[in-house]
């Protein structure tokens, strides 16, 4: 085992590259040599970023070339009463950003909802995806190929659940494209957002019907999947969780928690979310969903880039009798409780909060717990925000809260 200064002047030499360190020293003396390499080719200080709280060690599967951790501001909201199908009682979110007056938004809407009696939430349906692509000689072949599918289904189930204890295949439905054959498998991953498992699980499944078929893998992600890319396939069949939020806000809370009236709210989200967003051929129908999804991705460990499919929301705000109804319907909602960045020290004790932090009983209720939360998030950040439009308040709150 090297010491730091030794290691920094190998790398200068080039002796040694950047991601060879932890070769030759344990992870924390990697780390600060790389830190300090990086200091002197460049003349930043890197002192905030050295000062993180997560053992170097333990991130191995979550970065490489470390040099620290970047650290976010984390506020609080709540708390809010989930009544869903697997979140149940009194939650306060965990919200990281450095967006000022987004956590005031949530909680100014959630006490709003905490007023009425808190919300609903249901995780309509669940699956995640991965959709490799096949080239097949032409239509006549990718026919033949879907047919084997079918005809197979029980033993590409068998082989790609050979590789998980967690996942089941849901389905695998087949797109034909010319000589383009693309088959979408869907996974049930539990409580992990599963973008491993499927993926680990769709290329043994891959490399059986290679093997017993004419069709040949060009690509495990035929990006029909669709990862980390607006996509409507995303928003039309759903991607990790779908979940929708509602409550029935009445009257007198609505003009005294958010100082408009049902029919002004109502009549704004219909042009601003729903014409609008059709005018502008938008994806989400909502006003701005992803700041509670990046919000609470950031703050309990989840797949940031993910929160492009998390804007696949619509929003509905309509009068009845009792005052407004609002929901919001999130179509591709990918997170999870346990793997990828939910283990890290500050992520597990944001999940903590929530009390959804690891597995859950039975496996799976703690991801559709959270996805119910954060549907719930969302739904209190789109009625704050429509009535700052509708009673025109917007910008005086970013003037106080944001600068
Ligand atoms: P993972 O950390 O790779 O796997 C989750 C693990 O948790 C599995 O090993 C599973 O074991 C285990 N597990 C334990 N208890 C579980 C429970 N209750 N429910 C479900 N699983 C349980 O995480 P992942 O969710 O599959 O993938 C997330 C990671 O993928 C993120 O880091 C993300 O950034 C990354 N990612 C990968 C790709 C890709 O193409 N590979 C694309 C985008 C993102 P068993 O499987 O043995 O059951």
């Amino acid at each position: 085992m090297q010491d730091k200064a030794d290691l920094v002047e190998q790398v200068r030499t080039g002796d040694l590259r950047l991601h060879e360190l932890e070769a030759h020293a344990d992870a924390e003396t990697a780390a600060a040599a790389r830190r300090a390499y990086v200091a002197a080719e460049t003349g930043a200080t890197l002192d905030s970023i050295g000062a993180h709280s997560f053992p170097a060690a333990e991130t191995e599967s979550n970065v490489e070339n470390l040099v620290g951790g970047a650290q976010l501001p984390m506020g609080v909201a709540g708390p809010v009463t989930v009544d869903g199908g697997a979140a149940s009682g009194e939650y306060f979110l965990p919200l990281a950003t450095t967006e000022g007056a987004l956590v005031a938004s949530v909680n100014r809407g959630l006490g709003a909802i905490e007023a009425a009696g808190g919300a609903t939430a249901r995780v309509t349906d669940s699956g995640m995806t991965r959709a490799p692509v096949f080239r097949v000689e032409g239509v006549a072949e990718a026919e033949q190929v879907t047919e084997w599918v079918e005809d197979n289904r029980d033993r590409l189930r068998a082989t790609a659940e050979s590789t998980t204890s967690h996942g089941e295949l849901l389905a695998v439905d087949s797109y034909v494209v010319g000589d383009n054959l693309f088959l979408r498998f869907v996974y049930d991953t539990k409580d992990a957002m599963g973008m491993n498992m499927a993926t680990i699980a769709t290329r043994e499944a891959a490399t059986l019907l290679e093997e017993e078929t004419p069709a040949e893998l060009v690509a495990l992600s035929g990006n029909l999947c669709s990862d980390k890319k607006p996509a409507a396939i995303n928003a039309v069949e759903g991607r990790g969780r779908t979940v929708t939020a509602d409550v029935l806000l009445g009257r007198d809370l609505v003009e005294g928690r958010l100082g408009t009236t049902p029919a002004a709210m109502a009549e704004g989200n219909t042009r601003k979310n729903l014409v609008g967003s059709a005018k502008a051929a938008s994806l989400g129908f909502n006003a701005h969903a992803a700041n509670t999804v990046a919000a609470m991705f950031l703050a309990t460990g989840q797949d940031a880039a993910q929160v492009v499919e998390g804007a696949n929301a619509i929003t509905t705000m309509d009068v009845r009798e009792e005052g407004l109804y609002a929901s919001v319907s999130l179509a591709s909602l990918e997170l999870g409780t346990v793997g990828g960045g939910t283990g890290l020290p500050t992520q597990a004790e944001a999940l903590d909060v929530l009390g959804l932090g690891g597995g859950g009983d039975p496996p799976g209720s703690n991801a559709d717990a959270l996805a119910e939360v954060v549907a719930v998030g969302a739904l209190a950040g789109e009625l704050s925000l429509i009535a700052a439009f509708c009673s025109r308040h917007l910008a005086t709150a970013h003037e106080q809260l944001g600068r």
